[in-house]
């Protein structure tokens, strides 16, 4: 039976970041007699992704954010949505702007992502929010990876001078938890499907941040004695939710460790929701 007190409870520091977001909705709007709002545009009829907009609209009422959601049919051309985000761009009622991701034709998205304004960009995915995360400059960093770092500094552990080893390197994960680590100063390994001895790298992490998209991928003899391990991975399986980490063996020897579900998944949407905040703060319009 896994100590309680190692286990990162995402939903509980993502309400405390939702109440805190409150405080500052509110004050936005005192101060500029409108809410902060987040346009979301979703094409076609993926179930998850109506799910996962439902959420983002829900999530934004209950903090004081204005939601604009904007359903397009899966046939709509890549020149219609280009110009829906182009004309969400120019809107003065909008701070922040996502393009739900898959789109029914994958090959259109680097193309309608390059349109959103870097300004409103609140999933960090545009090159202008991706390269100044890279060279460390202010930025609107992709949701997931805040998340990450948000759930790992609330166990009061030190990053800088850490190894944390990040399995993945997808533009949306593992490239930016990668970079935000960095900026933590930590000592930062990235592995891949083509990395050599991967378990001998993973047994030297004190931080360990699996983003794979495989079923109970890290197994106890692959994470070091006293690991913080954060598992990002949302693999479903007959209809049940699995991690990246096989967590009831990993817990036995993590400090720390976040579950599948309840840690990284909830804190993805509240940090979209300081995205939103964020960009409205700086001004986007
Ligand atoms: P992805 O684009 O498929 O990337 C997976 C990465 O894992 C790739 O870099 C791949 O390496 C690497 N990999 C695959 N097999 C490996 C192996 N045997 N050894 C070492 N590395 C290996 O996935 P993603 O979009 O980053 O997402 C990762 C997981 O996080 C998924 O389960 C996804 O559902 C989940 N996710 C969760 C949230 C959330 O809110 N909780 C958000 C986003 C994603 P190569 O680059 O060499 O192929």
């Amino acid at each position: 039976m896994t100590d309680r007190r190692k286990i990162i409870d995402g939903k509980a520091l993502s309400e405390k970041i939702r109440g805190a977001l409150k405080v500052k909705a509110s004050a936005y709007e005192s101060a500029n007699k409108r809410k902060a709002g987040l346009a979301v545009i979703l094409v076609g009829e993926d179930p998850a992704s109506q799910i996962y907009v439902r959420n983002k609209i829900k999530a934004c009422e209950e903090v004081g954010i204005r939601s604009f959601a904007h359903y397009l049919p899966k046939e709509a051309k890549k020149e219609d949505i280009i110009g829906l985000v182009e004309t969400l761009n120019a809107d003065k009622s909008v701070d922040g702007l996502l393009v739900q991701l898959p789109l029914p034709d994958k090959n259109d998205e680097n193309e309608i992502l390059k349109h959103v304004s870097p300004l409103k960009d609140v999933d960090g995915f545009h090159a202008v929010n991706a390269g100044n995360l890279l060279l460390g400059n202010a930025c609107l960093a992709a949701c997931t990876p805040s998340g990450v770092i948000e759930l790992i500094k609330s166990t009061g552990a030190e990053i800088s001078g850490k190894h944390a080893v990040v399995i993945g390197r997808s533009n949306i994960v593992g490239k930016p938890v990668a970079m935000l680590l960095l900026q933590e100063n930590a000592t930062v390994t990235i592995c891949h499907s083509k990395t050599e001895n991967l378990k001998e790298i993973t047994k030297t992490a004190d931080i360990l941040v699996a983003a794979v998209g495989k079923k109970e991928f890290v197994t106890a003899d692959m994470v070091k004695d006293g690991a913080i391990v954060i598992d990002v991975g949302m693999n479903r399986d007959d209809g049940k939710l699995y991690g990246d980490v096989k967590f009831d063996e990993v817990s036995e020897k993590a400090s720390f460790i976040t579950p599948v579900p309840g840690g990284v998944g909830p804190m993805t949407i509240t940090m979209l929701l300081s995205n939103t905040i964020k960009a409205a703060e700086r001004g986007s319009n």
